[in-house]
C-alpha cells in the first residue's frame, strides 16, 4: 500500500488562510460514484462487467456501491437478455439504477417528439422496475442536456435529476477512449470542489458531503484502469487537503440514494455547471 501512495503522490494543491479556516467547520467527502450509457454491448471483455468486478474487488475499499443510469432499450445492449442480465446483476450486488434511456439510441430527450419522449419515460420506468423491484428516482438526461419543459417530465414521473461534480470525460463523445490527463483532470475539478465545500454549496448527508462522479461503464478504457480511477481520486482529495470519510466510497445503496438525492437539481432555472464543453454548448 505504502508503495501505491508513493507512486502515485500529487503535489498538494495549495489554498487560501479563508478556505483553510472555513473548511475545519465541513464534513469530510465521500465519493458518488455514478455509470452513464450502460450496459455495455460486448458479449466477451463487457466492460460494465469489468467495472462490477472492480468496485466488488479492490484494493481501496471492497464492495463499492454505485448509482448506474442506464439505457433499457439500447439496440444491441439493454434491450436484449444479455444486457437485462447485466441489470440484473448491478442490483443483485447492491447497485443502483437511474434513468437514462429507453429509445434504440443515445437520444437527446429535448429533441424527441413530446409523445415519444414521454413513452420513454413510462417504457424506462417500467424497465427499471421490472429488474429492480422499485421506480427510478434518479434521472441524468443523455448529453447532460434538459430545458424547463423535460425537467418538468421527469418530476412529473418521480424522478430528479443528478448532474455531476467530477467527470473523468470519458464518454464516447469525445471521440477518444483514453485521458492522458486523467489526474489533472480530476485534480482541477476537486479543486473547484473544494472552494464549493469551502463556501458553504455542498450539503452534509449522513454525516459526509457527496462528491458526485460520472464515468462511461460503456467504455473499454475506463474499465480497464477502473482501479486505477479510485486511487486518483483517493490521492486527488489529499492533494486537495479534503479529507475523507473512513469509507471514502459509498457501500450501502439507501445511503447512496439519499445523498444523490440531496445533490439533484430543485429547480430548472438553477444554474449548473457540466462537464466539459457542455455548458458552453447548451447555452
Ligand atoms: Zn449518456
Amino acid at each position: 500500500m505504502a508503495i501505491s501512495v508513493a507512486a502515485c503522490a500529487i503535489e498538494p494543491v495549495p489554498m487560501s488562510p479563508q478556505t483553510a479556516e472555513r473548511l475545519k467547520s465541513q464534513a469530510p467527502i465521500r465519493f458518488l460514484l455514478t455509470f452513464d450509457d450502460g450496459p455495455a454491448r460486448p458479449r466477451t471483455d463487457n466492460s460494465t462487467l469489468s467495472i462490477l468486478d472492480t468496485l466488488a474487488h479492490n484494493p481501496l475499499q471492497p464492495g463499492i456501491k454505485a448509482l448506474f443510469f442506464v439505457q433499457t432499450r439500447s439496440s444491441g445492449a439493454g434491450e436484449t437478455e444479455f444486457g437485462r442480465n447485466i441489470l440484473r446483476r448491478e442490483v443483485a450486488e447492491g447497485h443502483l439504477l437511474g434513468f437514462h434511456s429507453a429509445t434504440p439510441h443515445h437520444a437527446n430527450h429535448r429533441f424527441l417528439k413530446p409523445e415519444v419522449f414521454e413513452q420513454s419515460l413510462n417504457d424506462g420506468i417500467a424497465d427499471i422496475m421490472a429488474i429492480q423491484g422499485s421506480a427510478p428516482k434518479l434521472v441524468r438526461p443523455p448529453f447532460w442536456n434538459y430545458d424547463k419543459r423535460t425537467f418538468v417530465a421527469y418530476q412529473q414521473h418521480g424522478m430528479h435529476l443528478l448532474l455531476t461534480d467530477l467527470s473523468a470525460n470519458d464518454g464516447k463523445i469525445y471521440g477518444i477512449k483514453a485521458s492522458l490527463r486523467r489526474r489533472s483532470n480530476m485534480l482541477h475539478l476537486l479543486t473547484d470542489v473544494r472552494e464549493r465545500i469551502a463556501a458553504g454549496e455542498l450539503p452534509t448527508v449522513d454525516g459526509s458531503i457527496p462528491v458526485v462522479v460520472s464515468f462511461h461503464d460503456v467504455n473499454s478504457y475506463t474499465a480497464d484502469h477502473m482501479a486505477e480511477y479510485l486511487q486518483i481520486l483517493i490521492d486527488c482529495a489529499r492533494a486537495v487537503q479534503l479529507p475523507t470519510a473512513a469509507q471514502p466510497f459509498y457501500d450501502d445503496k439507501a445511503t447512496l440514494e439519499r445523498a444523490a438525492l440531496a445533490r439533484s437539481v430543485s429547480d430548472s432555472a438553477q444554474s449548473v455547471r457540466l462537464p466539459g464543453l457542455w455548458n458552453w454548448l447548451w447555452e
